[in-house]
């Protein structure tokens, strides 16, 4: 099943409400650059209005919340995998998402706000000398201000969605 994927690749037409036990697939969804939904202290019920309202996805854990969701005609996918990693590969085969990462179509993962290239100039007094005399570029979260660059957790994303990629082939 594949849905919402556009052809240029630029454009992430599928948007998800995750769950408050989902912090950390909605952190990978957002720098995969999909839409993504959180709140750790949201009531279940005010989840579903969110959902129902902006018409998003809801991923969860919770057997009870799915089946609730379902009911009141929500699209909603229950996610069985334990590990993260095929947590992450079941969202991504379901949706047909697309794994090329590009800093410039990113959400904040903090934030969910769209991330933009910045020149190194007018961040350098916001991020560690060592970090900024490390890299070349450099990015900001037009919404919260955070500031990234494609250290550690890019490369670790890189190579979740090489090894994710190579699990759904074998499928
Ligand atoms: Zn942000």
């Amino acid at each position: 099943m594949s849905m919402g994927k556009s052809g240029s690749g630029s454009t992430r037409e599928v948007r998800f409400a995750c769950d408050a036990m989902l912090g950390r697939l909605t952190r990978w969804l957002r720098l995969l650059g999909y839409d993504t939904f959180y709140s750790s202290a949201i009531k279940d019920e005010e989840l579903l209005e969110v959902c129902l309202q902006k018409d998003l996805i809801l991923l969860t854990r919770d057997v009870e919340f799915f089946k609730q969701a379902v009911s009141y005609g929500i699209r909603a996918k229950l996610l069985q995998e334990n590990s993260f990693e095929n947590q992450f590969a079941d969202v991504v085969e379901s949706f047909g998402l697309d794994l090329r990462i590009t800093p410039d179509g990113s959400r904040c993962p903090t934030c969910n706000g769209l991330i933009c290239s910045v020149d190194k100039e007018d961040i350098k007094n916001k991020v560690p000398v060592n970090t900024v005399n490390s890299y070349d570029s450099f990015f900001i979260c037009t919404n919260c201000g955070q500031v990234y660059w494609m250290g550690r957790m890019w490369r670790s994303m890189i190579r979740i969605c090489e090894t994710v990629k190579e699990k759904l082939k074998k499928n």
